[in-house]
């Protein structure tokens, strides 16, 4: 069995940047998972970011290696706002910010996540077993895919979530329905257009809201909408500039807030892509999908409640992603069910730590306590630089509790936290089986 301080798990812009800023900052810490792996292979080979330049960066401590300090070393296109960022050169640049700040990345998975009478216990795929006192969640979107219930008696070559595909020249000369209204479904269905299948997009909204092309504001625009890192407008500004004041909110218009902002809505780029190419079907709901002669046949609904069939080789649910705590398997029953949470999503403090002392959630899963920005990669910069300010405090704490460190003396620091731990089952009064259980 290995012992490490901080684990953190995932290997995305969020657990790169925190292991940049803790690596920076000499916090002893492990970091789990493949680099930039979401971007590699759960989007469309071809797409382009919908965030702005400026806003699709990895972030070391010095603020020295954005995208853009990238793309001029490589020579290549760059704009802080207006010019799109290929998918390619995102993850190359992702790539290249891990072999410089995050040379420590263990390229593996953990299979399972466990609490232990010092923190956690991680088994990692290749069968270690390794201890660590804090745990950081950063594993994005990945485990969070949503497909419509409907869907769940279609087999596999049938249908399949938008996040399962990559490259698309497969589909070739076959027939796609793409279910969706966001840039996920607009993106998939302008690819697949030129890969040669023979696409429709299905949607329950009456129309596609694309942003707006990039133009030239004025100053009263500006003044109206500010630009932000994630869009336009005041109430971006607000999440964008002060994620701990609204972490501060009540949890009802937290909720509410983030339900509301950044709805579905396609890049501008994308709208010559598929307008007068790929037939739409609006205003429509799947109401029925079933296999028959080797194809999905689908029932689409309109509000008059009036019925239509489609009948596609394959459909594609671009139907996004819900966070839900039950959804990460590699937490075990007991663990995942000392979490608090609200809609199953954990409830975190102003550290971002859950009910569990010691585990802590980034990214999305983390958007319903400090907002949309952290449904982003613009999100990465405050939660490394916040999170690792808290970790420091933290470190130093335990420093001069147990006379440094656990890196040099991890038995005496396990020693010490295991008869507190002993001793505050035993206040609480828990029985030995389950005493058994935890140690
Ligand atoms: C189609 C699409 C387009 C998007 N476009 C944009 C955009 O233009 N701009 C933007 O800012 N955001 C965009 N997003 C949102 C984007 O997913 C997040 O901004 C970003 O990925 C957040 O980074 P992350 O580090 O939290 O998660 P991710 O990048 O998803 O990284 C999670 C990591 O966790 C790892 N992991 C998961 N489980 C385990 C495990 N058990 N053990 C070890 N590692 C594990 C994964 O392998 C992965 O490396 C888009 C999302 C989608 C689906």
């Amino acid at each position: 069995m290995t012992h490490c301080n901080v684990a953190i798990i995932g290997a995305g812009p969020y657990g790169l940047s925190i292991a940049a800023h803790l690596r920076a900052r000499g916090i002893e810490h492990r970091i789990f998972g493949r680099p930039m792996d979401t971007w590699l292979t759960r989007m469309p080979k071809g797409m382009r970011l919908k965030s702005e330049g400026f806003a699709s960066s990895l972030y070391d401590a010095n603020l020295e290696f954005g995208l853009g300090a990238y793309c001029e070393r490589e020579g290549l296109p760059y704009a802080d706002l207006g010019l799109p960022v290929p998918l390619e050169t995102f993850t190359s640049y992702g790539l290249e910010f891990q072999k410089k700040f995050v040379p420590q990345l263990e390229d593996k998975l953990v299979a399972s996540l466990s609490r232990s009478s010092t923190g956690f216990q991680l088994q990692l795929v290749d069968g270690e077993v390794c201890c660590a006192r804090t745990v950081i969640i950063a594993v994005g979107l990945t485990h969070y895919d949503y497909m419509p219930p409907l869907f769940s008696d279609v087999p596999e070559e049938f249908v399949s979530h938008s996040s399962a595909h990559h490259t698309l020249d497969h589909f070739h000369g076959r027939s796609v329905a793409v279910i969706g209204a966001g840039s996920s479904a607009l993106d998939l269905a302008a690819l697949l257009h030129q890969a040669g299948a023979d696409v429709q997009l299905v949607a329950r909204s009456s129309a596609i809201r694309f942003h707006d092309p990039p133009h030239k504001r004025s100053l009263w625009e500006r003044m109206r909408a500010p630009t932000t890192g994630l869009a336009q407008g005041w109430n971006l500004v607000f999440c964008t500039k002060a994620p701990r004041v609204f972490h501060r909110m009540s949890e009802r218009f937290r909720l509410d807030f983030v339900r509301r902002t950044l709805g579905p809505a396609p890049g501008w780029f994308i709208k010559q892509e598929v307008v007068g190419k790929v037939p739409f079907h609006l205003g429509v709901n799947v109401t029925a999908a079933k296999v028959g002669d080797s194809r999905v046949r689908l029932e689409l609904t309109n509000r008059a409640g009036e019925r239509r069939p489609l009948v596609a080789d394959h459909v594609i649910a671009a139907t996004g992603y819900r966070v839900d705590l039950r959804r990460l398997s590699f937490l075990t029953s007991e663990l995942r069910s000392a979490i608090d949470d609200v809609q199953q999503t954990p409830i975190l403090s102003s550290r971002f730590e859950s009910s569990v002392p010691g585990l802590y959630f980034v990214g999305t899963s983390a958007a319903n306590s400090f907002g949309p920005l952290l449904r982003f990669a613009f999100g990465a910069g405050f939660t490394a630089r916040h999170l690792t300010k808290c970790l420091v405090r933290l470190d130093s704490r335990r420093s001069v509790a147990i006379g440094r460190h656990d890196e040099t003396r991890p038995e005496k620091a396990e020693q010490l936290q295991d008869v507190r731990l002993q001793g505050r089952l035993r206040r609480q009064g828990m029985s030995a089986v389950r005493r058994k259980a935890v140690t």
